[in-house]
């Protein structure tokens, strides 16, 4: 296991703070609990892990197509969900210092043990017995938990009455199964086939805590992936590659023995125990996590968390998380249910339309099988890319991302802004933004600005010098290995093309050009 660069959480904040990435959201007034703002190099590498997913899994596949939907929807769609019932955490009170604690995570920080499955009495019973306290005062004593609901309310129209509340959404899936049927038709899908949706989600969480690991609004990637219910097993595309793939996962036969160690084994073997029950949902997983190390996550930093039975959601015919090595130990950076037919037999259920699906080989109508619901948080996705790029060195910090994640791609950097250098520079800046992501700086030592580039994680930058006006070559400096070669400007484009799709290393560019 490699030694972790990120030391803690704030350490991560501060980082995100100084450099434009994540602010506390209306600091001016002293902040908002679990609500942040991406700042400009932020912004630039969320958009690039959106992008990504999109690409990959919507532009890639012909069986994926993709929604919009409103972030308020009408509030039967949360009460066929089982939301409006069931969407709840366990609320405590302290008596003494009034703060308010979520009851499963006072459980886990005190007892360190998985507490996510614990029913009301079952906390209230632990608090009694290891004579649990308020852990912000120390000494106060705690109320019974009691469920309170994570979905925040508000009203639509003119006039307040009973029938104005609506919610914001807590998810995006929903949404998706409300425009099931719209969807299929107007795209002319037929089963296999997924719906995703990329947006905002909202959940007024108890204790909003661990940077942007939990917030109160929030982003998230999902899907839902349609199959024939009696075809969950018969996925197509599941491959030799994929069944022999390593994976690590701790399982819930493990958790129930209360040992947290993982164990690594490939998709066939967790197919074959029966451990993922159906091939569609195995083959979703891989998707997800192949995802994640496609784009240089650490295969030591993520690992499947099969839900033990107890804690499965109310929907739920079994579940994985992908997790992620944080400083504050493994978390959930993804949800992966298999929903069975739940979402739209409730759906069909509760609303006004025929939500059903013509199988033509069978003659019969059918309500389609959620086979896999990947659902990823683009926030937590951030974070963890963010801490496992960051890289100290010995006599420098880089923050080593993916070219796709990069917020810039290309730094151009006059060495001096006198003898026409600047200008020549601002030539190539307007040829190279044409088709890479640029940056533009001529302030401070050079020395200074590669610093910069380098903690951003910009890719590469060039820098434009006296040699350049002579022989209107430039220097291209490699972030990941502070490698430099001079290249010829007529080439650079087609060079950081081949560089940023990781074709060819600069070294081989050197090696190409004479002068590596
Ligand atoms: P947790 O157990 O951590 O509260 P969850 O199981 O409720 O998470 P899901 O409902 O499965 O989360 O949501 C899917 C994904 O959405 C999560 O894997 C996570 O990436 C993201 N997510 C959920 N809640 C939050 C939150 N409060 N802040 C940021 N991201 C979140």
């Amino acid at each position: 296991m490699t030694e972790k660069s990120v030391k803690s959480i704030s350490e991560i904040a501060s980082f995100c703070k100084e450099n434009g990435l994540i602010y506390p959201n209306s600091s001016i007034y002293g902040g908002l609990a679990g609500f942040w703002d991406y700042g400009p190099v932020g912004c630039e590498i969320k958009n690039n892990i959106k992008n990504d997913w999109w690409k990959t899994f919507v532009h890639k596949r012909e069986d994926v197509v993709g929604i919009d939907g409103t972030t308020i929807t009408h509030p039967s769609v949360w009460k066929a969900s089982g939301h409006i019932d069931c969407f709840t955490d366990p609320l405590i009170d302290c008596k003494k210092c009034n703060t308010r604690i979520r009851g499963d995570h006072l459980i886990e920080d005190t007892l360190k043990i998985p507490a996510d499955n614990l029913s009301l009495k079952e906390i209230t019973e632990l608090i009694k017995k290891k004579n649990i306290k308020c852990p912000n005062c120390k000494t106060g004593e705690l109320t019974n938990p009691r469920n309170y609901n994570l979905m925040f309310s508000t009203e639509v129209g003119a006039i307040k009455d009973d029938n104005s509340t609506a919610y914001l959404r807590p998810e995006t899936a929903q949404v998706i199964f409300a425009d099931f049927k719209l969807v299929q038709k107007s795209a002319r899908m037929q089963l296999p086939f997924g719906i995703a949706q990329m947006g905002k989600a909202y959940r007024n969480e108890i204790s909003p805590r661990d940077f942007i690991f939990r917030s109160r609004e929030f982003e998230q990637m999902e899907i839902e992936y349609f199959v024939h219910p009696d075809k969950i097993n018969d996925c197509p595309n599941m491959t030799n590659e994929i069944k022999k793939f390593k994976i690590q996962i701790i399982t819930a036969q493990t958790q129930e023995k209360g040992d947290s160690n993982h164990i690594e084994t490939t998709i066939g073997d967790l197919l074959k125990k029966k451990i993922i029950k159906s091939e569609w949902h195995a083959y979703w997983l891989y998707q997800m996590y192949k995802w994640f190390l496609e784009l240089d996550m650490k295969y030591e930093n993520i690992r499947l968390r099969e839900h033990m039975k107890a804690e499965l959601s109310h929907y739920s015919e079994g579940t994985f998380d992908i997790e992620y090595r944080f400083p504050f130990g493994w978390k959930e950076i993804h949800g992966m249910a298999d929903r069975g037919c739940f979402d739209l037999t409730q759906h069909n259920k509760y609303s006004t339309e025929d939500l059903t699906y013509f199988d033509q080989e069978s003659n019969k109508k059918i309500i389609p099988y959620v086979a896999a619901e990947p659902s990823q948080g683009l926030d937590r996705a951030f974070l963890a890319f963010i801490i496992d790029a960051y890289t100290k060195e010995k006599d420098r910090f880089v923050l080593k991302l993916h070219p796709k994640l990069a917020p810039v791609q290309v730094a151009i950097l006059p060495l001096m802004k006198k003898d026409g250098m600047k200008e020549k520079a601002r030539d190539l800046f307007n040829i190279l933004k044409e088709d890479f992501t640029c940056l533009f700086d001529d302030k401070g030592s050079i020395g200074r600005r590669y610093s910069r580039v380098d903690e951003i994680g910009g890719l590469y930058s060039i820098t434009i010098d006296y040699d350049t006006l002579k022989d209107n070559t430039v220097t291209v400096r490699d972030r990941d290995t502070t490698e430099q070669i001079r290249i010829n400007i007529d080439q650079l484009e087609n060079a950081l093309h081949n560089l940023i799709k990781r074709k060819n290393k600069l070294t081989e560019f050197g090696k190409v050009m004479g002068k590596g």
